[in-house]
């Protein structure tokens, strides 16, 4: 199977892709074909290591990215993280 780079995905558009751990990585690694803790768990070894990894995640989180690992978290974490951040500024605006 031909690997593509994350550089696809990290497509220098913010100023942080160019720290990006992960841009000599295939991009299959961070975007499994299936959301299992194990097929993500070689991603967030990588994100662990990263420079930008709370700028990747709050770009994740503010486009709401759905697939894939940013940040250390894949889609269902960041899907939880996304939803307490939501209630949390429910509970403060009643
Ligand atoms: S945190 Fe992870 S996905 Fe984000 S730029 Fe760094 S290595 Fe890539």
């Amino acid at each position: 199977m031909m690997s593509v780079s994350a550089d696809l995905y990290l497509d220098g558009a913010e100023p942080w892709h160019e720290q990006a751990a992960c841009a000599s990585y295939p991009a299959e690694m961070f975007f499994p074909a299936l959301e299992t803790p194990g097929a993500s768990r070689a991603a967030k070894l990588v994100c662990a290591a990263c420079p930008v990894r709370e700028e990747c995640l709050s770009f994740a989180l503010d486009t709401a990215q759905s697939e894939g690992v940013w940040g250390g978290m894949d889609a269902g974490e960041r899907r939880r993280m996304r939803r307490r951040i939501r209630d949390r500024a429910r509970r403060r605006a009643s």
